[in-house]
Protein backbone atom coordinates (compact mmCIF):
# COMPACT_ATOMS: atom_id res chain seq x y z
CA UNK A 1 0.00 0.00 0.00
CA UNK A 2 1.18 3.56 -0.80
CA UNK A 3 1.00 6.18 1.85
CA UNK A 4 3.40 8.93 0.87
CA UNK A 5 0.26 10.20 -1.22
CA UNK A 6 -2.34 12.62 0.44
CA UNK A 7 -5.68 11.23 0.06
CA UNK A 8 -8.52 13.15 -1.74
CA UNK A 9 -11.50 12.10 -0.38
CA UNK A 10 -13.74 14.37 1.91
CA UNK A 11 -12.87 12.85 5.21
CA UNK A 12 -10.88 12.05 6.80
CA UNK A 13 -8.39 14.59 5.63
CA UNK A 14 -4.82 14.62 5.41
CA UNK A 15 -3.27 14.87 9.36
CA UNK A 16 -0.52 17.54 9.45
CA UNK A 17 2.49 15.73 11.18
CA UNK A 18 2.41 18.03 14.08
CA UNK A 19 -0.95 16.86 14.58
CA UNK A 20 0.16 13.80 14.29
CA UNK A 21 2.90 13.45 16.93
CA UNK A 22 0.43 15.65 19.13
CA UNK A 23 -2.33 12.61 19.44
CA UNK A 24 0.28 10.15 20.06
CA UNK A 25 0.83 11.10 23.84
CA UNK A 26 2.00 8.34 26.85
CA UNK A 27 -0.77 8.21 29.17
CA UNK A 28 -1.70 11.25 31.28
CA UNK A 29 -4.12 11.26 34.36
CA UNK A 30 -7.20 12.51 32.83
CA UNK A 31 -7.89 13.48 36.53
CA UNK A 32 -4.59 15.91 36.29
CA UNK A 33 -4.08 19.58 35.77
CA UNK A 34 -1.97 18.50 33.07
CA UNK A 35 -5.30 17.16 31.55
CA UNK A 36 -7.16 20.25 32.23
CA UNK A 37 -4.42 22.45 30.86
CA UNK A 38 -5.26 20.46 27.13
CA UNK A 39 -8.69 20.45 27.32
CA UNK A 40 -9.75 23.84 27.77
CA UNK A 41 -7.23 25.76 25.53
CA UNK A 42 -8.97 23.19 22.94
CA UNK A 43 -12.32 24.02 23.75
CA UNK A 44 -11.87 27.90 23.51
CA UNK A 45 -10.13 27.66 20.46
CA UNK A 46 -12.90 25.44 18.91
CA UNK A 47 -15.08 28.21 19.85
CA UNK A 48 -13.45 30.72 18.42
CA UNK A 49 -12.98 28.75 14.93
CA UNK A 50 -17.05 28.42 15.75
CA UNK A 51 -16.62 32.19 16.04
CA UNK A 52 -19.16 31.02 19.16
CA UNK A 53 -18.21 33.48 21.89
CA UNK A 54 -21.09 32.59 24.15
CA UNK A 55 -21.91 29.10 23.28
CA UNK A 56 -20.82 25.49 25.21
CA UNK A 57 -18.70 23.68 23.51
CA UNK A 58 -18.92 19.97 24.11
CA UNK A 59 -16.68 17.50 22.95
CA UNK A 60 -17.26 13.58 23.06
CA UNK A 61 -15.38 10.25 22.04
CA UNK A 62 -17.60 9.50 19.23
CA UNK A 63 -18.13 10.62 15.29
CA UNK A 64 -20.13 13.05 13.63
CA UNK A 65 -22.88 11.12 14.22
CA UNK A 66 -22.76 11.23 17.74
CA UNK A 67 -22.76 14.81 17.37
CA UNK A 68 -26.32 14.85 15.29
CA UNK A 69 -27.31 12.21 18.19
CA UNK A 70 -26.10 15.06 20.82
CA UNK A 71 -27.70 17.59 19.22
CA UNK A 72 -31.69 15.87 18.77
CA UNK A 73 -31.31 13.94 22.09
CA UNK A 74 -30.19 16.60 24.96
CA UNK A 75 -33.00 19.27 22.84
CA UNK A 76 -36.09 17.20 21.87
CA UNK A 77 -38.77 14.74 23.35
CA UNK A 78 -40.30 11.84 21.14
CA UNK A 79 -42.67 12.61 19.05
CA UNK A 80 -41.70 16.13 18.48
CA UNK A 81 -41.89 17.60 15.20
CA UNK A 82 -38.81 19.03 13.33
CA UNK A 83 -38.38 20.20 9.66
CA UNK A 84 -35.67 19.29 7.63
CA UNK A 85 -34.85 19.07 3.77
CA UNK A 86 -32.91 16.53 2.15
CA UNK A 87 -30.63 16.97 -0.73
CA UNK A 88 -27.82 14.25 0.09
CA UNK A 89 -26.46 11.32 1.96
CA UNK A 90 -25.85 13.28 4.88
CA UNK A 91 -28.90 14.68 5.22
CA UNK A 92 -30.80 11.84 4.41
CA UNK A 93 -28.76 9.88 7.42
CA UNK A 94 -29.87 12.54 9.86
CA UNK A 95 -33.54 12.75 8.65
CA UNK A 96 -33.27 8.86 9.62
CA UNK A 97 -31.82 9.02 12.85
CA UNK A 98 -34.55 11.44 13.78
CA UNK A 99 -37.31 8.88 12.71
CA UNK A 100 -35.54 6.23 14.80
CA UNK A 101 -35.83 8.54 17.65
CA UNK A 102 -39.52 8.68 17.33
CA UNK A 103 -39.47 12.30 16.01
CA UNK A 104 -41.91 13.77 13.44
CA UNK A 105 -39.77 14.76 11.10
CA UNK A 106 -41.57 16.83 8.18
CA UNK A 107 -39.17 16.03 5.20
CA UNK A 108 -38.70 19.22 2.48
CA UNK A 109 -37.30 16.91 -0.59
CA UNK A 110 -34.82 18.72 -3.02
CA UNK A 111 -32.98 17.55 -6.33
CA UNK A 112 -29.22 16.25 -5.02
CA UNK A 113 -27.28 19.22 -6.20
CA UNK A 114 -29.82 21.61 -4.76
CA UNK A 115 -29.23 23.67 -1.47
CA UNK A 116 -31.59 24.13 1.23
CA UNK A 117 -34.90 25.30 0.21
CA UNK A 118 -34.82 28.49 2.74
CA UNK A 119 -38.41 30.05 0.74
CA UNK A 120 -40.15 26.46 1.43
CA UNK A 121 -38.46 26.81 5.30
CA UNK A 122 -40.15 30.12 5.78
CA UNK A 123 -43.68 29.40 3.91
CA UNK A 124 -43.92 26.33 6.67
CA UNK A 125 -42.53 27.76 9.43
CA UNK A 126 -45.22 31.16 8.79
CA UNK A 127 -47.93 28.30 8.91
CA UNK A 128 -46.95 27.14 11.78
CA UNK A 129 -48.80 29.50 13.88
CA UNK A 130 -49.26 26.77 17.06
CA UNK A 131 -45.12 26.54 16.91
CA UNK A 132 -45.74 23.14 16.51
CA UNK A 133 -42.13 22.76 15.23
CA UNK A 134 -39.44 22.22 17.92
CA UNK A 135 -36.15 22.37 15.17
CA UNK A 136 -35.63 22.88 12.06
CA UNK A 137 -32.37 20.26 10.93
CA UNK A 138 -29.79 22.38 7.77
CA UNK A 139 -26.82 19.93 6.71
CA UNK A 140 -24.31 23.41 5.90
CA UNK A 141 -22.67 21.50 3.20
CA UNK A 142 -23.91 18.33 1.87
CA UNK A 143 -20.68 16.37 1.40
CA UNK A 144 -22.32 14.15 -1.33
CA UNK A 145 -23.21 16.91 -3.53
CA UNK A 146 -20.18 19.17 -2.83
CA UNK A 147 -23.19 21.82 -2.31
CA UNK A 148 -22.53 24.39 0.34
CA UNK A 149 -26.48 26.32 1.87
CA UNK A 150 -26.84 29.54 3.32
CA UNK A 151 -27.25 28.93 6.73
CA UNK A 152 -28.06 33.11 7.07
CA UNK A 153 -31.24 32.55 4.96
CA UNK A 154 -32.25 29.86 7.54
CA UNK A 155 -32.23 32.12 10.15
CA UNK A 156 -33.68 35.00 7.99
CA UNK A 157 -36.55 32.41 7.49
CA UNK A 158 -37.33 31.91 11.26
CA UNK A 159 -36.64 35.91 11.91
CA UNK A 160 -39.56 36.52 9.05
CA UNK A 161 -42.06 33.68 10.34
CA UNK A 162 -40.92 34.79 14.33
CA UNK A 163 -40.86 31.12 15.09
CA UNK A 164 -38.90 29.97 18.27
CA UNK A 165 -37.94 26.64 16.96
CA UNK A 166 -34.31 25.92 17.35
CA UNK A 167 -31.50 26.17 14.38
CA UNK A 168 -29.28 22.79 14.34
CA UNK A 169 -27.12 23.01 12.09
CA UNK A 170 -24.38 20.10 10.90
CA UNK A 171 -21.05 21.56 9.65
CA UNK A 172 -19.37 18.14 9.53
CA UNK A 173 -17.33 19.09 6.34
CA UNK A 174 -17.73 22.92 6.22
CA UNK A 175 -16.36 23.93 9.78
CA UNK A 176 -12.66 24.69 10.07
CA UNK A 177 -12.48 25.24 6.23
CA UNK A 178 -14.97 27.94 5.25
CA UNK A 179 -16.79 30.51 6.97
CA UNK A 180 -18.85 29.20 9.86
CA UNK A 181 -20.90 32.06 11.53
CA UNK A 182 -22.23 30.43 14.72
CA UNK A 183 -23.00 33.69 16.21
CA UNK A 184 -24.24 36.07 13.87
CA UNK A 185 -26.27 33.52 12.13
CA UNK A 186 -28.31 32.53 15.35
CA UNK A 187 -27.28 28.96 15.26
CA UNK A 188 -28.76 26.83 18.36
CA UNK A 189 -26.17 23.56 17.97
CA UNK A 190 -23.39 23.07 15.74
CA UNK A 191 -22.03 19.79 14.78
CA UNK A 192 -18.46 18.80 13.54
CA UNK A 193 -16.38 16.12 13.67
CA UNK A 194 -12.63 15.73 14.14
CA UNK A 195 -11.40 14.15 10.83
CA UNK A 196 -12.68 16.83 8.56
CA UNK A 197 -11.60 20.42 8.71
CA UNK A 198 -9.86 19.88 12.16
CA UNK A 199 -7.17 17.81 10.38
CA UNK A 200 -7.27 14.89 12.67
CA UNK A 201 -8.15 11.38 12.97
CA UNK A 202 -11.88 10.66 13.39
CA UNK A 203 -12.52 9.76 16.90
CA UNK A 204 -14.37 13.18 17.96
CA UNK A 205 -17.81 14.57 18.26
CA UNK A 206 -17.39 18.76 18.85
CA UNK A 207 -20.79 20.18 19.17
CA UNK A 208 -21.55 23.94 20.16
CA UNK A 209 -24.61 24.47 21.97
CA UNK A 210 -25.94 28.51 22.36
CA UNK A 211 -27.69 29.74 25.44
CA UNK A 212 -31.23 28.80 23.76
CA UNK A 213 -29.88 25.17 22.88
CA UNK A 214 -28.98 24.64 26.66
CA UNK A 215 -32.03 26.55 28.03
CA UNK A 216 -33.87 23.45 26.18
CA UNK A 217 -31.88 20.58 27.41
CA UNK A 218 -33.70 20.45 30.91
CA UNK A 219 -36.94 20.50 28.89
CA UNK A 220 -36.48 17.39 26.48
CA UNK A 221 -37.02 14.35 27.02
CA UNK A 222 -35.35 12.05 24.61
CA UNK A 223 -33.09 9.50 26.42
CA UNK A 224 -29.46 9.81 26.64
CA UNK A 225 -26.70 9.06 28.61
CA UNK A 226 -23.16 8.77 27.00
CA UNK A 227 -24.15 12.00 25.29
CA UNK A 228 -25.65 13.63 27.85
CA UNK A 229 -24.01 17.17 27.84
CA UNK A 230 -25.64 18.19 31.11
CA UNK A 231 -23.12 15.52 32.73
CA UNK A 232 -20.28 16.98 30.23
CA UNK A 233 -20.75 20.70 31.57
CA UNK A 234 -21.00 19.17 35.16
CA UNK A 235 -17.91 17.45 34.64
CA UNK A 236 -16.14 20.24 32.58
CA UNK A 237 -16.82 22.53 35.46
CA UNK A 238 -14.64 20.50 37.96
CA UNK A 239 -11.88 20.10 35.13
CA UNK A 240 -12.42 16.79 33.89
CA UNK A 241 -14.94 14.12 31.75
CA UNK A 242 -17.83 12.44 33.13
CA UNK A 243 -15.75 9.03 31.92
CA UNK A 244 -12.42 8.77 30.32
CA UNK A 245 -11.80 11.15 27.39
CA UNK A 246 -9.86 10.42 24.35
CA UNK A 247 -6.57 12.34 25.90
CA UNK A 248 -4.25 12.17 22.53
CA UNK A 249 -7.32 13.27 20.35
CA UNK A 250 -7.75 16.53 22.40
CA UNK A 251 -4.54 16.95 22.55
CA UNK A 252 -4.35 16.79 18.53
CA UNK A 253 -7.23 18.82 18.66
CA UNK A 254 -6.27 21.84 20.48
CA UNK A 255 -2.78 21.53 18.05
CA UNK A 256 -5.35 21.51 15.21
CA UNK A 257 -7.52 24.30 16.28
CA UNK A 258 -4.69 26.56 17.04
CA UNK A 259 -3.32 25.90 13.78
CA UNK A 260 -6.04 26.91 11.89
CA UNK A 261 -6.52 30.16 14.25
CA UNK A 262 -2.57 30.71 13.68
CA UNK A 263 -3.16 30.47 9.63
CA UNK A 264 -5.64 33.11 10.49
CA UNK A 265 -9.33 32.02 9.89
CA UNK A 266 -9.95 34.22 6.81
CA UNK A 267 -6.69 32.87 5.51
CA UNK A 268 -8.34 29.54 5.92
CA UNK A 269 -10.72 30.36 3.81
CA UNK A 270 -9.12 31.98 1.37
CA UNK A 271 -6.90 29.06 0.72
CA UNK A 272 -10.15 26.92 0.26
CA UNK A 273 -11.23 29.09 -2.28
CA UNK A 274 -8.69 29.20 -4.24
CA UNK A 275 -8.17 25.37 -4.64
CA UNK A 276 -11.46 24.76 -4.84
CA UNK A 277 -11.48 27.28 -7.56
CA UNK A 278 -8.63 25.25 -8.99
CA UNK A 279 -10.23 22.24 -8.86
CA UNK A 280 -13.62 23.87 -11.08
CA UNK A 281 -11.42 24.99 -13.73
CA UNK A 282 -9.67 21.78 -13.88
CA UNK A 283 -13.70 20.22 -14.15
CA UNK A 284 -14.42 22.77 -16.64
CA UNK A 285 -11.45 22.30 -19.08
CA UNK A 286 -12.07 18.50 -18.78
CA UNK A 287 -15.52 19.09 -20.36
CA UNK A 288 -17.51 17.70 -17.40
CA UNK A 289 -19.90 19.48 -14.93
CA UNK A 290 -20.51 19.53 -11.61
CA UNK A 291 -23.20 18.06 -9.41
CA UNK A 292 -24.20 21.60 -7.42
CA UNK A 293 -26.28 23.19 -9.62
CA UNK A 294 -25.43 26.90 -9.30
CA UNK A 295 -21.94 28.65 -8.98
CA UNK A 296 -23.78 29.53 -5.55
CA UNK A 297 -24.24 26.62 -4.64
CA UNK A 298 -20.32 25.22 -5.08
CA UNK A 299 -18.84 24.12 -1.96
CA UNK A 300 -15.40 24.94 -1.45
CA UNK A 301 -14.30 21.53 0.31
CA UNK A 302 -16.06 18.91 -1.81
CA UNK A 303 -16.58 18.74 -5.83
CA UNK A 304 -19.03 16.29 -7.31
CA UNK A 305 -17.92 15.84 -10.89
CA UNK A 306 -20.28 14.26 -12.84
CA UNK A 307 -19.02 11.62 -15.60
CA UNK A 308 -20.76 11.01 -19.01
CA UNK A 309 -24.21 9.11 -19.23
CA UNK A 310 -23.17 5.49 -19.05
CA UNK A 311 -19.90 5.61 -17.79
CA UNK A 312 -19.74 4.01 -14.17
CA UNK A 313 -17.69 7.30 -11.92
CA UNK A 314 -16.69 4.68 -9.55
CA UNK A 315 -14.74 3.41 -11.69
CA UNK A 316 -12.16 6.48 -11.68
CA UNK A 317 -11.88 5.94 -7.56
CA UNK A 318 -10.95 2.57 -8.31
CA UNK A 319 -8.38 2.90 -10.93
CA UNK A 320 -6.87 5.53 -8.45
CA UNK A 321 -6.89 3.55 -5.71
CA UNK A 322 -5.28 0.99 -7.37
CA UNK A 323 -2.98 2.00 -10.05
CA UNK A 324 -1.98 5.17 -8.53
CA UNK A 325 -2.44 4.51 -4.76
CA UNK A 326 -4.78 7.42 -4.44
CA UNK A 327 -7.94 8.24 -3.10
CA UNK A 328 -10.58 10.26 -4.33
CA UNK A 329 -14.93 9.94 -2.89
CA UNK A 330 -17.47 7.57 -4.39
CA UNK A 331 -20.24 8.84 -5.50
CA UNK A 332 -23.51 8.07 -2.46
CA UNK A 333 -27.26 7.02 -2.44
CA UNK A 334 -28.65 8.94 -5.72
CA UNK A 335 -25.53 9.82 -7.26
CA UNK A 336 -23.69 6.31 -6.47
CA UNK A 337 -22.00 5.44 -10.18
CA UNK A 338 -22.85 8.93 -11.39
CA UNK A 339 -20.76 11.30 -9.95
CA UNK A 340 -17.01 10.75 -8.09
CA UNK A 341 -15.65 13.13 -5.40
CA UNK A 342 -12.53 15.12 -4.77
CA UNK A 343 -12.16 15.84 -1.21
CA UNK A 344 -10.57 19.76 -1.14
CA UNK A 345 -10.56 20.42 2.39
CA UNK A 346 -7.99 20.10 5.53
CA UNK A 347 -4.03 19.73 5.22
CA UNK A 348 -3.80 21.08 2.01
CA UNK A 349 -1.92 23.10 -0.72
CA UNK A 350 -2.22 24.16 -3.96
CA UNK A 351 0.50 22.11 -4.63
CA UNK A 352 -0.87 18.93 -3.47
CA UNK A 353 -4.32 19.67 -5.15
CA UNK A 354 -2.27 19.53 -8.69
CA UNK A 355 -1.07 15.87 -7.87
CA UNK A 356 -4.94 14.75 -7.33
CA UNK A 357 -5.89 16.68 -10.24
CA UNK A 358 -2.92 15.43 -12.60
CA UNK A 359 -3.94 11.83 -11.18
CA UNK A 360 -7.70 12.14 -11.73
CA UNK A 361 -6.62 12.76 -15.26
CA UNK A 362 -4.92 10.17 -15.71
CA UNK A 363 -7.48 8.25 -14.66
CA UNK A 364 -10.04 9.06 -16.63
CA UNK A 365 -7.26 9.12 -19.79
CA UNK A 366 -6.46 5.07 -18.78
CA UNK A 367 -9.74 4.70 -18.84
CA UNK A 368 -10.65 6.15 -22.30
CA UNK A 369 -12.78 9.04 -21.19
CA UNK A 370 -12.31 11.99 -24.14
CA UNK A 371 -9.50 14.19 -22.05
CA UNK A 372 -5.95 15.23 -22.61
CA UNK A 373 -2.76 14.84 -20.34
CA UNK A 374 -2.76 18.22 -18.64
CA UNK A 375 -5.85 19.69 -19.87
CA UNK A 376 -7.08 20.33 -16.10
CA UNK A 377 -4.37 20.51 -14.88
CA UNK A 378 -3.13 23.57 -16.95
CA UNK A 379 -6.50 24.92 -15.93
CA UNK A 380 -5.61 24.57 -11.93
CA UNK A 381 -1.78 25.60 -12.57
CA UNK A 382 -3.27 29.13 -14.49
CA UNK A 383 -5.84 29.50 -11.02
CA UNK A 384 -2.45 28.53 -8.59
CA UNK A 385 0.23 30.56 -10.64
CA UNK A 386 1.31 33.57 -8.69
CA UNK A 387 0.70 36.37 -11.60
CA UNK A 388 4.26 36.76 -11.81
CA UNK A 389 4.37 36.28 -15.24
CA UNK A 390 1.15 37.38 -16.27
CA UNK A 391 2.07 37.16 -20.26
CA UNK A 392 2.73 33.17 -19.98
CA UNK A 393 -0.77 32.51 -18.37
CA UNK A 394 -2.44 34.29 -21.09
CA UNK A 395 -0.51 32.34 -23.58
CA UNK A 396 -1.23 29.22 -22.19
C1 LIG B 1 -18.72 13.07 7.40
C2 LIG B 1 -20.03 13.71 7.62
C3 LIG B 1 -20.90 13.28 8.63
C4 LIG B 1 -20.70 12.03 9.42
O1 LIG B 1 -19.65 12.10 10.26
P1 LIG B 1 -19.00 10.79 10.86
O2 LIG B 1 -17.84 11.40 11.55
O3 LIG B 1 -18.63 9.90 9.72
O4 LIG B 1 -19.96 10.17 11.77
C5 LIG B 1 -22.05 13.99 8.84
N1 LIG B 1 -22.38 15.05 8.09
C6 LIG B 1 -21.58 15.48 7.10
C7 LIG B 1 -22.00 16.67 6.29
C8 LIG B 1 -20.39 14.83 6.83
O5 LIG B 1 -19.60 15.25 5.83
Amino acid sequence: MITQNPAFIPGPTNIPEVVRRACDMPTLDHRSSAFRDILHPALNAVRHVMKAPQAEIFVFPSTGTGGWETALTNTLSPGDRVLAARNGMFSHRWIDMCERHGLDVQVLDVPWGEGLPAQRYEEILTADTQHRIRAILATHNETATGVLSDIAALRAALDTADHPALLLVDGVSSIGSVDFEFEKWGVDIAVAGSQKGFMMPAGLAIVAFSPKAMAAVSQATLPRTFFDVRDMADSYATGGYPYTPAVGLLNGLNVAAHMLLDEGLDNVFARHRRIADGVRAATQAWGLQLCARRPELYSDTVSAIRTPDGFDATRIVNHAAETYGVAFGVGLGEVAGKVFRIGHLGSLTDVMMLSGLATAEMCMVDLGMDIKLGQGVAAAQRVYATGASEPHREAA
